[in-house]
């Protein structure tokens, strides 16, 4: 079994203390988290109403790990096809990865997707595994409209650089025109976050309701 599976049990035993199953959570993040570790939990703690207090709705902790769950399972049939191709490929002789790079070998650092990883409260409001569908089928080609990581159709945003504009996406900050210099710079939060805080919830209500008090919270 793999380490995700393990954890994914240890999310839904109801035997083990609440704060272990939500580490285990924590595991399956580090195993697989298409929006980014925090950016992925953060997604998480909206989409499946997960409650400041966990004692509150205990369940919420299996929809976390079911909507990660689902989504893995159609990036792992896409990553072992991929990964059918390419050993097809080197033995071919063609050793060189092919371009544009498969979404989920992106380096965050130079990916479009950065500002996720620098503002964890910035990234698609969609649910995990319509995300991967959609990168599955850009990736095959498909023409799909809107933000390439969320769909959204509205006008960019611009973001300066302190030397030209970027734009990024009004949904998920996803760079859509990169700085003329051509080069990524860091997403500065508008709200500077606290990894602790969100791990804790600070922005979720006691009942799993976002925290309307809570200011790092936008557009949901
Ligand atoms: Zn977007
Ligand atoms: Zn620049």
């Amino acid at each position: 079994m793999t380490s995700f599976l393990t954890h994914r049990a240890h999310v839904h035993d109801v035997r083990l203390p609440l704060h272990r199953r939500h580490s285990a959570l924590r595991t399956c993040l580090t195993c697989f988290a298409p929006y980014g570790l925090r950016a992925t939990y953060h997604h998480l703690t909206l989409s499946a109403a997960i409650p400041r207090r966990l004692e509150a709705d205990p369940d919420a902790l299996v929809r976390a790990v079911e909507e990660l769950h689902e989504a893995r399972g159609l990036w792992l049939a896409r990553a072992e096809e991929y990964a059918a191709r390419r050993r097809a490929e080197k033995r071919a002789g063609r050793r060189a990865v092919a371009d544009p790079r498969p979404w989920w070998l992106r380096n965050w650092w130079e990916g479009p997707n950065r500002a996720w990883y620098e503002d964890p409260s910035r990234h698609p409001s969609l649910r995990l595994p319509e995300y991967v569908w959609r990168q599955n089928a850009i990736l095959d080609g498909t023409d799909l409209p809107g933000c390439p990581a969320c769909g959204d159709e509205r006008p960019p945003v611009l973001n300066s650089t302190g030397h030209g504009w970027a734009e990024l996406c009004r949904g998920c900050a996803w760079v859509l025109a990169p700085c003329p210099c051509g080069q990524r710079h860091p997403v500065v939060p508008e709200t500077p976050f606290n990894w602790n805080g969100i791990w804790r919830r600070a922005h979720m209500s006691d009942e799993g309701k976002p925290n309307p008090h809570w200011p790092a919270i936008r557009g949901v």
